[in-house]
């Protein structure tokens, strides 16, 4: 069986050893990841949050994990989808209590929404250079 194009993840939430991944465009998400999401992306969103079960290389069952998308780059949209990705953590980890248990939610909004801002500015910078 050939290599999966679906075993690249962009990283995993250290402490909690969640896998994500992001997308940054409507582009890449088409190229990457719309089979595993199985869904008819509307062109005209703004960005996404997904949890995914996939196969991951050097992992041999399929394994929970993340997807981010943010495709218009507004600092509304990266929170805004961020949010959903930390609230999913937070209840997969078994901790539904966030309204009294604020720290490690908004630390994980934190990671996720310089993970994206990493992303897209990586992105920017090969563009102009
Ligand atoms: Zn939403």
């Amino acid at each position: 069986m050939g290599k999966s194009k679906y075993d690249k993840i962009d990283g995993i939430i250290d402490i909690y050893e969640i896998p994500y991944m992001i997308c940054t465009s409507i582009d890449e998400f088409m190229e990457r990841y719309q089979e595993v999401v199985g869904l008819e992306l509307d062109k005209s969103t703004s960005g996404l949050c997904k949890e995914l079960s996939v196969k991951i290389k050097g992992i041999s069952d399929e394994c929970y994990c993340l997807l981010i998308c943010v495709f218009d780059h507004s600092p509304n949209t990266i929170s805004h989808e961020c949010g959903h990705a930390a609230l999913s953590v937070m209840e997969r980890i078994g901790e539904f209590d966030v309204i009294s248990s604020q720290e490690p939610f908004c630390y994980l909004l934190g990671y996720l929404v310089d993970k994206v801002i990493d992303k897209i500015d990586k992105e920017s910078l090969l563009r102009i250079s």
